[in-house]
């Protein structure tokens, strides 16, 4: 077994604490890593304080993963010892259902995706996640990563990168589109990025005037300020998506009436509380309104090639383990330009 050592929380009230604990050995599919780096995703938060239900304690968050590997298993062929590695937000699936076997794993139907963290493996054992020296994934789960960016960028990829990507892919972004991303956080900042980089004409809609500059460097070409009655009112009818990334309570039905007729709000942020909507709302001017999960393995790498041919990475406040409970406090304030990376050396001590 590995010695690992980590932070975790050991229940939904009290700070994170240093945590030690054993990976399994190398299997001839797995790849041992590592970690370099692990991002901070909000849904650490609302897992860390069992916001979503069913959080499984001590849990070792984590799900943006980058690092090095250090040995791999006999059967390994895409990876060899030294390569960069990422871990995204699963570590396994049945592999076989017709949503496997389409590259979506997060959409597993055989028992759903095995969670980097908070999750149950498949031989009953709990996962732990990327607050941590080292971890062991089979190498079908594991994705590539160039050398060509800089890695503290780059773990946010992971999931906030994958999750903003893969929707607008799926609802088919192009030149000229009027594209609204409604929250500049950690999923927000990658949206505008990638949006900008499809080429649709993208509007920054966020709550903090001060995100204005900072929306327009990473893309944007306009910023609306939510809580400007006048500024809403103008912006109504005149986006084909919103992509919603919000973390807390909010007033979905006021952001609908920002869309076109036919448009389509895709929802990724997932908050605690169930979305309130008048269905008249969706009805008079037939919007769509659609969530989306992360993305599998084939396009979590399709994404990660796309930012190294593009130079797109994350923008990062680099921390260090012990800054962690304060980065969360940081974060439910909006405080964050606009993701916190965790430096796993700092767990080395
Ligand atoms: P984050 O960095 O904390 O950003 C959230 C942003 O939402 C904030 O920066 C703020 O932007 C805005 N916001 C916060 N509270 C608000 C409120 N009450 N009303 C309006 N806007 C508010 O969080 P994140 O890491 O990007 O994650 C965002 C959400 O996506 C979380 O719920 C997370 O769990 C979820 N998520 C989903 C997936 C998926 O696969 N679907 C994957 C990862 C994360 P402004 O200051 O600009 O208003
Ligand atoms: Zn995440
Ligand atoms: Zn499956």
């Amino acid at each position: 077994m590995i010695a690992t050592n980590a932070y975790a929380a050991y229940d939904s009230n009290t700070p994170l604490k240093p945590f030690q604990f054993e990976r399994r050995n190398v299997g001839a599919k797995d790849v041992q890593i590592e970690i370099l780096y692990c991002g901070v995703c909000h849904s650490d938060i609302h897992q860390v304080r069992n916001e979503w239900g069913g959080s499984k304690y001590p849990m070792v968050p984590g799900h943006e993963i980058v690092g090095r590997v250090v040995k791999v298993g006999a059967g390994v062929t895409k990876f060899k010892e030294g390569d960069l590695a990422g871990i995204g937000c699963f570590v396994d699936s049945c592999r076989t259902c017709p949503q496997c076997a389409a590259g979506e794993e997060q959409y597993c139907e055989g028992g759903g995706m095995v969670g980097t963290y908070n999750s149950k493996d498949r031989q009953g054992n709990p996962t732990y996640g990327g607050y941590s020296t080292q971890i062991v994934v089979d190498e079908q789960y594991t994705l590539k990563v160039s050398d060509k960016l800089p890695l503290e960028g780059v773990a946010p990829l992971l999931c906030a990168g994958i999750t903003t990507y893969s929707p607008l892919k799926y609802v088919g972004v192009k030149a000229g589109d009027k594209v609204a991303v409604l929250g500049l956080g950690g999923l927000g900042h990658m949206a505008v990025k990638f949006a900008a980089s499809f080429g649709a004409e993208v509007t920054m809609l966020s709550g903090s005037a001060s995100k204005e500059q900072d929306a327009k460097k990473l893309g944007a070409h306009n910023f609306v300020l939510t809580k400007d009655a006048a500024a809403m009112e103008k912006a109504k009818g005149t986006f084909d998506y919103i992509l919603n990334t919000v973390s807390a309570e909010h007033d979905y039905a006021m952001y609908l009436d920002l869309l076109k007729t036919n448009g389509t709000m895709i929802i990724v942020g997932i908050p605690p509380t169930p979305l309130p909507l008048p269905a008249g709302k969706l009805i008079m001017k037939r919007k769509n309104i659609i969530g989306s999960l992360i993305g599998g393995i084939r396009e979590t790498q399709e994404m990660l090639d796309y930012c190294a041919e593009h130079n797109i990475v994350s923008e990062v406040e680099v921390i260090n383990i012990d800054q962690i409970n304060d980065a969360y406090e940081r974060m439910l304030k909006g405080d964050v330009r606009y993701r916190f990376v965790i430096d796993t050396a700092s767990l080395k001590q």
